[in-house]
């Protein structure tokens, strides 16, 4: 056979592949597609702490429970349309909610974060700080304290004070979590005066900057992809 021959044979054989070829692209463009979709959805599952008869901290008026709730919607309202992204609230009313059924919502995500909100009370009126934890024993300890640093940046404003630890005792509602979780206490209800709170305009600021910290965190999560 001389190379011409070869060459033509070559030709033909290829030409012979040609659908199936074409069809073998289009299958793994089409799956390529999908992984980059799933990869794309990120959860932002939002869990107002307490609900129902359990109020959580109860002071001067202001519930624990009602005020949660109140950031948690206007987290999720603010985060409406955003592509890429689904929040997700653990309740979306004043019921009680047990931390099975908290932690069964955000374990049935793998892409996502879970953000507990709560409301702090100490003996001392005077104290006042936003304070976000995370568990030592946690999966994902690393992007848990990751979130946590950058809530702590952007919640400084809320009442001038704020700090991330990790929790020193069993932090239930974060017990159990498969993705990055941390538990926000935004303010201290305790504190002598919470009256900004009656502003519905606090829970807008507050919810504006979990968001803030949440973009942060993802756009750094997306820097890691190749
Ligand atoms: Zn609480």
């Amino acid at each position: 056979m001389s190379s011409t021959e070869k060459n033509d044979l070559w030709f033909a054989t290829l030409l012979g592949q040609a659908p199936r070829l074409f069809l073998s692209i289009l299958l793994l463009f089409a799956l390529k597609l999908q992984v980059l979709h799933a990869q794309e959805t990120f959860h932002i599952v939002l869990d107002p702490g307490h609900g129902g008869p359990d109020f959580g901290v109860n002071h001067h008026g202001f519930l624990e429970k009602t005020l949660a709730l109140q950031v948690a919607k206007k987290a999720e309202e603010l985060l409406q349309n955003r592509p890429g992204i689904s929040a997700v609230l653990t309740r979306q009313g004043d019921y009680g909610l047990s931390f099975d059924e908290r932690r069964n919502i955000a374990n049935s995500f793998t892409n996502g974060v879970f953000v507990s909100l709560h409301f702090g009370a100490s003996p001392d009126d005077k104290i006042r700080a936003t304070k976000i934890f995370i568990l030592k024993s946690s999966q994902g300890f690393d992007e848990s304290a990751r979130l946590a640093s950058l809530m702590k940046e952007e919640l400084f404003s809320v009442c001038s004070n704020s700090e991330a630890k990790t929790a020193k005792f069993p932090l239930t509602p974060l017990i159990g979590i498969s993705i990055p979780a941390i538990l926000i206490e935004l303010d201290t209800l305790t504190y002598k005066d919470t009256s900004n709170w009656l502003d519905p305009s606090m829970a807008d600021k507050a919810s504006k900057l979990i968001i803030s910290a949440l973009d942060r965190f993802i756009a750094k999560r997306k820097d890691a992809v190749p």
